[in-house]
């Protein structure tokens, strides 16, 4: 009986870090799905991670590297949040989701100054990459006060299969290297992954990498593989 997780682990003393899968279906309401289907798919979400029923906040990604902070007492979240690409909870009190189809999912956990949790939530695509979105989520944590950094990368389609054009590839590859790779069919690719997880350490973040491609595994949903496609989301929250 699949859980509806593709992974789930509590990563700290009482904070848990997950990606959903396609058992737990499309979480998005912009891919045209039925609203209260997506409604009660979020809600039955909620009920497994232990949180309360309406608070687990999403965002209107728009591939930007702009992060918004939300805090306890912002209210219940409504069914899309404000047009950001990561979302940072200064005391974890609210649990983040950043949804996904191909781009990276990026969870981010810091000790806070009263000893408790720090929380974000990113949507890195290659746009919000090169825009530097994670290097803005690690400056905000810092900010905020937050110490001892670390970042759960999830599945995203890898750069066996993420083609790009050879003249994007050399633009973002000028940028970020690590970006570098080519698809298994030999031509020009990026691996997302892999530059998050050099951009991630260059910023003095300890990075865990959660394994899977979403363009050759079923189990996840994939933009390139099936356009028509919803999304699954990344998790962080502190268990209640
Ligand atoms: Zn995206
Ligand atoms: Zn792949």
């Amino acid at each position: 009986m699949p859980d509806g997780f593709w992974w789930r682990g509590e990563v700290g003393d009482g904070l848990w870090a997950a990606f959903t899968d396609s058992a737990t279906g499309n979480l998005a309401l912009h891919v045209g799905d039925d609203p209260a289907a997506v409604q009660a798919r979020r809600t039955g979400l909620e009920e497994r991670m232990g949180v309360m029923p309406g608070s687990l906040r999403f965002m209107n990604q728009v591939h930007s590297a702009r992060v918004g902070t939300v805090a306890a007492g912002d209210g219940p979240a409504a069914g899309t949040g404000p047009e950001l690409d990561g979302l940072l909870c200064p005391d974890a009190g609210i649990p983040l989701a950043v949804m996904v189809a191909d781009c990276l999912p990026v969870l981010f956990a810091a000790e806070a100054p009263d000893g408790g949790w720090m929380t974000a939530a990113v949507h890195a695509g290659r746009r919000g990459l090169l825009g530097g979105i994670l290097a803005a989520t690690a400056a905000g944590l810092v900010r905020a006060g937050g110490t001892g950094l670390q970042a759960w990368i999830g599945p995203s389609i890898c750069g066996r299969c993420y083609e790009v054009p050879a003249d994007l590839q050399a633009e973002a590859c000028a940028q970020l290297p690590a970006l570098r790779s080519e698809t298994s069919w030999g031509t020009p690719a990026l691996d997302l992954a892999a530059g998050a997880a050099a951009a991630l350490e260059e910023l003095a973040v300890r990075v865990h990498r959660v394994p899977g491609c979403t363009r050759e595994t079923p189990e996840l949903f994939s933009y390139r593989r099936d356009p028509g496609c919803g999304r699954f989301a990344g998790l962080i929250w502190a268990a209640a």
